[in-house]
């Protein structure tokens, strides 16, 4: 094999992509496939369009617009309208009531894929078919042949990779709906994956499948433990669950050290598909034992990940967008090894991937395959979207998508920088997600969810004759699971009889309870995010933070108190006034059903 030794720079931006090192035909041809279609952007998306056009021709929505059976991109242009979920929704819970006519899309819906961001409080529900999961094979098949490029020898050992499914439900209508990964997980095209040198992990499928998250992360990191020496690379799907994994690790070492020891499994482990498996994985290591003692006992946790997986080569994570905040503690763990954002996708359409997959973070582009979709770009002062050729470098746009399940001209809320061309596509820096206030995990907060949870909280200190004057918020990852932060300015009218501080803890309560169902999934099922805290700020801090912003130039006119703040003098200036804290004393309510 023509592998270089040595991991490529972690900057290799600059860098012409280094022909195939992994010399197996597959590789070749999926490079070869990526070049093709980069090649020809424009004549791709044409037929992509008409490809689609064609196949939904005589569904329910296309024929609302008379297109009469026209496929090219002025009619589709003049006169289909570009929508939101919202425009959809009544037709989509038509679907989820039962209605089988071919209302979006000429194939049968297959299931409902359930996205994190929410409409009303509930997830979104994308209409999916069967056939789709092939196109999304097709965009998997292209990662590895795209990093073997930059990293050799991942043949040579497996992946470390944290995967979950979450839990699902059956609309009125008996569709099944559950998030975009857990239906590929639990396909056959996951399930029977053909073996490949390159797409080991040391996750079995049945921990993968277990829906219980403690004993599936317990039974993956024991995995991860047991082959520590064969892993060349550490991952979950976002930096915040990577993170998870490493908190779960703090919390639980000493149970998985005793069955490394013993070579038994946790008694807390009773699904009987891994018992059955680890019965043949566990066998007694008293030496690996007493160096995960060793290890883990420490106060020091920096670059444990590296210290317990000597030979990972780069973490397999997204750290773009909302995960950014956690690079710093990504580095902190791993010694500051590579983070690898390989694709860009949702539960509407997986749009791409990044060729140059071990850059930095701040330097990481998607290039959105031309086959995957037909995809439009709204420009910033919102006049008539572009085609993906025709997007400049620098502009930001958002994205707009029609797919092979059956959207048309559906704005996905994600924003966009064109940074440069690889042949005729455009690579886009992902910018933010539209109206996204607070994320912790996969959880969207917007303005008017945090202002409703205020209000709802509000309710509980009218007995008090106190309102809230002021507020602010604050991602707060400091600690794993990481947080929401509200802070509060109060006016209290009765200063004889203030607001008990059980009821403030219960204000956190009833702000968590208005948040959406994503919000409480996160804090209920996956315990990927921590109790909602209220930090009670003294009267007139608003103001000073006011004059704060004037003082840099802000316009007094014009000034609005940010509903977020992340910017350190800002989260200085705050906590200097708190005069007292409180945290949700429970959990929110969530079920996997549906409020509507
Ligand atoms: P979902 O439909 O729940 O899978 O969420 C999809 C959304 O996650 C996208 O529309 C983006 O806002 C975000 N997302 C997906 N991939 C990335 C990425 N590589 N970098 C940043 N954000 C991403």
């Amino acid at each position: 094999m023509a592998c270089g030794s040595e991991l490529l720079s972690p900057s290799p931006i600059e860098q012409p992509l280094a022909p195939a090192t992994a010399c197996d035909e597959k590789s070749a041809k999926a490079l070869q496939f990526i070049e093709e279609v980069t090649k020809n952007t424009d004549s791709v998306q044409e037929r992509v369009l008409e490809e689609i056009m064609r196949q939904n021709a005589d569904t329910e929505y296309l024929k609302r617009f008379d297109l009469n059976g026209a496929t090219d991109r002025k009619s589709f242009k003049s006169k289909i309208p570009v929508v939101t979920y919202e425009d959809l929704q009544p037709d989509i819970q038509r679907i989820a009531n039962g209605d089988r006519s071919t209302i979006f899309c000429a194939y049968p819906i297959s299931e409902f894929l359930t996205s994190s961001g929410t409409s009303a409080g509930e997830r979104k529900l994308m209409p999916f078919i069967h056939e789709e999961l092939d196109r999304r094979q097709l965009l998997y098949s292209l990662l590895m042949p795209v990093m073997n490029q930059y990293v050799p020898d991942l043949d040579k050992g497996k992946a470390l990779h944290f995967l979950f499914v979450k839990a699902e439900t059956k609309t009125p209508g008996g569709l099944v709906a559950r998030p975009v990964l857990t239906s590929y997980y639990k396909s056959d095209h996951f399930k029977n994956r053909p073996f490949d040198p390159y797409n080991l992990y040391t996750s079995p499928n049945e921990a993968i499948l277990c829906p219980d998250s403690f004993q599936s992360m317990y039974t993956q990191m024991l995995c991860g433990l047991i082959m520590r020496h064969q892993v060349l690379r550490v991952g979950a799907v976002f930096a915040s669950g990577l993170l998870r994994a490493i908190r779960f690790l703090q919390l639980n070492w000493q149970q998985l050290s005793h069955d490394i020891s013993t070579g038994t499994l946790s008694p807390k482990i009773t699904d009987p598909s891994i018992r059955e498996c680890m019965a043949k994985l566990l066998k007694p290591d008293p030496e690996l034992a007493e160096f995960i003692n060793m290890e883990c006992s420490s106060e020091d946790w920096e670059r444990i990940i590296t210290r317990i997986w000597p030979n990972t080569k780069y973490l397999d994570v997204i750290v773009t967008g909302a995960m950014a905040q956690y690079i710093p503690t990504l580095d902190y763990y791993s010694g500051g090894l590579p983070k690898a954002c390989t694709m860009y996708g949702s539960s509407e359409c997986y749009f791409g991937l990044n060729l140059r997959p071990i850059s930095d973070p701040s330097d990481v582009s998607y290039t959105i395959m031309p086959n995957m979709g037909y995809f439009e770009f709204i420009p910033h002062d919102d006049s008539s979207p572009l085609t993906l050729s025709h997007v400049e470098v620098g502009k930001y746009y958002e994205l707009v998508i029609t797919t092979y399940c059956g959207l048309n001209r559906y704005r996905v809320g994600d924003i966009l920088q064109v940074t440069r061309f690889h042949n005729t596509a455009p690579e886009f820096r992902f910018v933010r997600r539209k109206n996204v206030l607070l994320s912790i995990d996969s959880d969207k907060t917007d303005e008017s969810e945090l202002q409703r949870g205020i209000e709802n909280a509000s309710v509980l200190l009218k007995e008090f004759n106190t309102t809230v004057v002021e507020y602010t918020s604050y991602a707060d990852t400091k600690s794993i699971p990481g947080h929401y932060v509200i802070y509060w300015e109060l006016m209290i009218k009765n200063a004889s009889r203030p607001p008990t501080n059980e009821v403030l803890n219960q204000c956190c309560l009833a702000m968590e309870e208005s948040l959406n169902s994503v919000y409480r999934q996160g804090r209920v099922a996956d315990n990927s995010i921590g109790p909602l805290e209220i930090r009670v700020v003294k009267n007139g801090t608003f103001e000073e933070l006011m004059d704060y912003a004037i003082s840099r130039g802000a316009s007094i006119n014009q000034y609005k108190v940010p509903r977020c703040v992340s910017f350190t003098p800002i989260m200085e200036l705050l906590d200097s006034r708190v005069i007292s804290v409180h945290f949700s004393p429970a959990a929110p309510h969530w079920t996997p059903e549906r409020r509507r």
